[in-house]
């Protein structure tokens, strides 16, 4: 059985941690490996490994430190494929979406070799009589980040592309689900010339989360997961003093105006409900038309979309989506979609008990319509985060905006419409905290911020973008006076009062 082990000092280790967890092939269902869980004696190596390493790095200019992160790219970019398909076997989805996962990464990594410029501080010339003002930013120490199984590959490099290219040393917490990718990834920084100890990769459950937590080296800690556990995080991290953001779940909504463009409108729902499983935190898995007409037309125009949908291994290049992560998550998901009927929603397509031939221990849910779900449905207010698409109908554009802003998680939402007066009041409106017009899943560019609102976030800052530089950084502000060139200049006299500028 191959063991995924650490990587910590720039070496794989199994560390002392005695305990393992089944690293499943989502396509069989069958353990493919095992991977080692670290106690906290191996957090706190790793986190000690990471402090005498973080120094020397902080010192190295900033331009020095990019072109590790160019170079890791290129390294990325010359091997996506196998990465590729070494991220579906652990995660399930199909590889041409695993290749969007590191794609979309590596445009984290792109940003951040814009550091020199980013780190660029203040300057005020002249603030007072001989007196300058800059302000700098310098990194934390040593940060941490806990990442889901969904993106193995894109948040752990939202996460330490930024807080590596500010010159701090990074703890990262892979999902012990799919953690070889992560521990690639890893390697390929090392190739590229990380110094050892700059980014330690470490296994675990709740028991590395918290050592991480309660490590004082640990100066902040990045997460993403769900809500329940980034709220447990969010706490526990900043009664100890850290800085923390906690990403967590998400329901969107893709709400559907009548003068929408119906073809483009139904591919887009198609693709962001089902693809992947459902299984993205930014996929769209509740579709609200405005008007009887909109519902009852859209509700045509789906079905056959969703009959066409192929389901297949993660290596068939003709399927739309491959199986979900695990057994218990199909078990989940399917006891949703009994939750759903049970709550008296219309089950028009269901997904439950599909195999696929040749596949039959795989983790396959077919696709999943419901209609005529109501908002006080537990099915609709809770998380599913697989193949299910709910139709909640609304009367009005107002009543729209209300059923996701009222809801408890805000993390994205779209809008599908001709008219840009309500396009307008809807963006204005929606208290969700990413938003797509006519575009379905919203995720923002690098250079921009992602983050969520409500139970989607326990965060002040978003990552990446500029926030996510904050994040990763302290502002210091120096304020400094040089004594003219007059070696006789009189001296001034002590003063006891706040200085002022006059
Ligand atoms: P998860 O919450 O089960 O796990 C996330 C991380 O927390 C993993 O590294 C895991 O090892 C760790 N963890 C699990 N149980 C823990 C515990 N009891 N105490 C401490 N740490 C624990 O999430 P997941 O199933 O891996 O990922 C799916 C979830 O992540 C969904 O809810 C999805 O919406 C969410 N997600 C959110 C975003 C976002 O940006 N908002 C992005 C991707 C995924």
């Amino acid at each position: 059985m191959r063991t995924i082990a650490h990587l910590i000092g720039g070496t794989a280790t199994t560390a002392t941690g005695t305990r393992r967890a089944d690293v499943f092939d989502p396509n069989t269902g069958r353990v493919q490996a095992e991977v080692v869980l670290a106690d906290t004696a191996d957090v706190d190596a790793a986190v000690a490994n990471a402090a005498a390493a973080q120094p020397a790095w902080a010192a190295t200019n900033p331009q020095r430190r990019a072109r590790v992160l160019f170079d890791f790219k290129r390294l990325v970019e010359a091997e996506i494929g196998s990465l590729a398909e070494l991220l579906s076997s652990e995660h399930g989805k199909v590889v041409a979406d695993s290749r969007g996962d590191i794609q979309r990464g590596l445009e984290v990594i792109e940003f951040a070799c814009g550091i020199p410029h980013l780190l660029k501080g203040a300057f005020t010339s002249g603030a007072g009589p001989g007196i300058d003002v800059y302000s700098l930013r310098q990194p934390l120490g040593v940060v941490a980040g806990i990442t889901p199984f969904n993106f193995p590959a894109m948040i752990p490099m939202w996460m330490f592309g930024v807080a590596i290219a500010c010159g701090n040393a990074f703890i990262l917490k892979p999902s012990e689900r799919d953690p070889s990718l992560p521990v690639r990834l890893g390697e390929l920084m090392l190739e590229a010339g990380l110094p050892a100890g700059i980014l330690n990769v470490v296994h675990g459950d709740k028991a590395a989360v918290d050592a991480l937590l309660d490590n004082p080296d640990v100066k902040a800690v990045s997460f993403v997961g769900s809500s329940d556990i980034a709220q447990y995080v969010y706490s526990r991290g900043t009664a100890n003093g850290k800085r923390v953001q906690a990403m967590g779940g998400a329901k969107n909504h893709g709400v559907v105006l009548p003068d929408a463009d119906l073809d483009q409108t139904v591919a887009d729902l198609v693709g962001a409900a089902f693809g992947s499983a459902g299984e993205r935190c930014m996929a769209l898995p509740v579709v609200v038309p405005v008007g009887a007409k909109t519902a009852d037309t859209l509700r045509e125009a789906l079905l056959p979309e969703i009959a066409k949908l192929r389901l297949g291994v993660s290596t068939d290049p003709d399927a739309h989506y491959g199986p979900v992560v695990s057994a218990a998550h199909r078990d989940r998901i399917e006891s949703y979609i009994a939750m759903g009927v049970d709550e008296g929603a219309e089950l028009v397509v269901d997904g439950r008990g599909f195999t696929l031939h040749g596949h039959e221990g795989g983790f396959f849910v077919g696709p999943t319509l419901f209609d005529h779900v109501r908002p006080e449905m537990q099915s609709y207010r809770d998380e599913i985060f697989g193949p299910v698409l709910q139709m909640v109908r609304a009367e009005t554009l107002a009543e729209a905006i209300d059923l996701p802003s009222k809801h408890q998680y805000g993390n994205g939402v779209a809008l599908f419409t001709r008219s840009g007066p309500a396009a307008r009041e809807f963006a204005a409106k929606v208290e969700v905290g990413m938003v797509g017009i006519n575009v379905p899943i919203p995720v923002p560019v690098a250079y921009h911020s992602f983050g969520g609102w409500k139970r989607s976030a326990f965060a002040d800052i978003g990552i990446h973008g500029e926030e996510g530089v904050r994040f990763y950084t302290k502002v210091k502000t120096v304020t400094q006076r040089w004594p003219g060139l007059d070696a006789n200049a009189a001296v001034t006299d002590s003063s006891f009062v706040i200085p002022t500028m006059k």
